[in-house]
């Protein structure tokens, strides 16, 4: 019985449920919280899909009437990663840890690479975003990717990469959607919208830079990629913070 209820507690506190595609068709839950059926998301509450606009931790989510989520960015699965690479282990939802791919590569040329060399390279990320703000999606959020040492990697549901660019037009666009992206995660894994606060172990969206400080590692991005276009790292707390 107590075991029972520590279940159900233990349910009740995960806040994204791992579901089949079908379940999304239900009308009636038992728990409440983020559903990901591996493509589409629904948000529950009393039992019931959300529809419409709807504020979750902070973040502003559109859903249909079908209580699917619309996503704020586009998705890619062109070079998704197989089963067999990387690690399919679940992260505790700590940090979203945010990078920028540190070579002239583009998002898409980054992610080809990532396909092909996760498991000889031992790196990897759940997410690239680049070519005009299309979001690359290599391994399922939620799983701990190999982006940022051992210790971050086991406390980020969510790592993302940002591709490179010349083009002011196409950063913008690129930027927009890796912002939204970082909001969108964090609002379901119930991370706040801080950036780069406190230490090991604060709860937020980190830069790699804060993990190299705080817990392991030399790398020092996003901000210099970032401050090639005239984003400071305040303007990019401000962005991720909605305000
Ligand atoms: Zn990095």
């Amino acid at each position: 019985m107590v075991l029972g209820l520590l279940m159900i507690a233990t349910q009740f506190n995960q806040s994204v449920h791992y579901v089949n595609p079908g379940t999304l068709n239900h009308h009636f839950f038992w728990r409440g919280g983020w559903y990901y059926d591996g493509t589409d998301w629904a948000y529950v509450r009393g039992g019931r899909k959300v529809t419409g606009r709807q504020r979750i931790n902070g973040v502003q989510y559109r859903f249909r009437a079908d209580g699917r989520q619309v996503l704020p960015y586009q998705v890619n699965r062109q070079y998704e990663l197989a089963a067999s690479q990387g690690s399919n282990q679940r992260a505790t939802p700590k940090y979203i840890i945010l990078h920028d791919v540190g070579s002239r590569a583009t998002g898409q040329q980054a992610a080809s690479y990532m396909q092909r060399s996760a498991n000889s390279n031992q790196a990897y990320t759940n997410f690239i975003v680049g070519n005009g703000g299309t979001v690359y999606l290599m391994k399922q959020p939620g799983t701990v990717s190999w982006g940022a040492g051992t210790t971050a990697n086991q406390n980020a549901p969510v790592q993302i990469e940002l591709g490179q660019t010349s083009s002011a037009a196409t950063f913008r666009q690129d930027y927009q959607a890796y912002v939204a992206l970082a909001r969108d995660m964090a609002g379901k894994y119930k991370i706040p919208l801080t950036l780069d606060q406190g230490g090991a172990g604060k709860k937020g969206i980190k830069s790699h830079r804060w993990v190299s400080q705080h817990i392991w590692g030399d790398h020092q991005d996003p901000y210099e990629y970032l401050a090639r276009f005239g984003v400071t790292k305040q303007e990019l707390a401000t962005d991720l913070a909605g305000r």
